[in-house]
């Protein structure tokens, strides 16, 4: 029935982020069925007896809300592919990867066909959020349909907010990235010059951290960048996806965004240098090279 708490979750993709949303979603006592692309990724899922499902459409038989995490746009048009040959009446189909607004629209307009509602869902927070369930869901889409979702995203994160509806999760995101990537980029600019003319890395990090520009994320990114922890918390060639999105929204509606335009140019460098599976942070290590500093 429509208004019925949902209590059969499936989870499509389970990377970085999907595989922690899931465990927690499980852990909640939500009745929680996985597939992945790649079916290695569902081991540690059987291995805890949750069931993982052959097929999208085996996913889609047994749930009455899909959660998809997948890399970008051309991911999500391929499960929602596979997701509609089923039908999907009274069944919520919420997207919580990060993609373009035609993509976030074409995916709920091929979900209404189907019968289904569709949430765009995208999260504010990386790896460390997701496993602690603190993410922030940025949600597009119907009002009593969120109502209906709240109680599977709470378990997931620690905010939600409706941003409008179905597109305007993507929307929000974009800005949201926009700011993270500008932001991610200044810093390690800054490790850089700051070395050139002479401080000391920690001291540099260590006054930024002390003051008004203090956040969580420049804390906890500078803290790595000084170890040289680059392991994937949120990879760089996603964010190089994320720009590119934003800059071609950008240019669809007039937005003139000289330096996301260039950043966009270091996070295309670091991706040549075949560091596109790395964290975010090891785009200081395309700005070291650019500055003369010895692998
Ligand atoms: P990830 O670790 O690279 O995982 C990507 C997932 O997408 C994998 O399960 C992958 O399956 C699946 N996938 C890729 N192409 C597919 C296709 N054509 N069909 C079906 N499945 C496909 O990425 P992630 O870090 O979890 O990120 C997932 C989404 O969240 C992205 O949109 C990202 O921008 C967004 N996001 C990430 C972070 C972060 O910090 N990591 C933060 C906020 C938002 P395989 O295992 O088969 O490759």
């Amino acid at each position: 029935m429509h208004n019925t708490p949902l209590k059969h979750i499936g989870f499509i993709g389970l990377g970085i982020m999907g595989r922690a949303m899931a465990f927690n979603a499980a852990r909640a006592g939500f009745a929680v069925t996985v597939t992945n692309r790649s079916p290695d990724k569902t081991i540690p899922f059987a291995e805890q007896g949750i069931p993982v499902a052959a097929t999208i459409q085996d996913l889609a038989k047994a749930c009455e809300a899909i959660v998809i995490m997948v890399t970008g746009p051309e991911a999500l048009d391929e499960v929602v592919h596979a997701l509609t040959r089923v039908p999907l009446t009274d069944k919520v189909i919420i997207n919580c990867s990060t993609v373009s607004l035609a993509a976030t629209l074409a995916a709920g307009a091929a979900i209404a066909q189907a019968g289904g509602s569709c949430l765009d869902a995208p999260v504010s927070g990386s790896k460390i959020p997701a496993e602690t369930a603190k993410l922030v869901f940025l949600v597009g889409g119907d009002a009593n349909t969120l109502e209906r979702c709240h109680p599977l995203l709470a378990a997931m994160g620690s905010t939600i907010l409706h941003c409008g509806p179905l597109g305007d999760g993507t929307r929000m995101k974009l800005a949201v990235n926009l700011m993270l990537a500008n932001t991610l980029h200044a810093l390690s600019e800054t490790l850089v010059f700051a070395e050139k003319i002479g401080l000391d890395r920690r001291a540099v990090a260590n006054a930024i951290n002390s003051g008004v520009m203090a956040s969580p994320l420049l804390k906890m990114k500078s803290d790595a960048m000084l170890k040289r922890d680059f392991a994937p918390h949120f990879p760089l060639d996603l964010v190089f996806k994320d720009i590119n999105l934003i800059l071609d929204e950008a240019g669809k509606n007039g937005a003139v965004l000289p330096a996301t335009s260039a950043v966009r140019e270091s996070f295309n460098s670091a991706m040549a240098h075949g560091r596109g599976r790395e964290d975010i942070g090891a785009v200081l290590q395309t700005l070291e090279l650019m500055s003369g500093f010895k692998p």
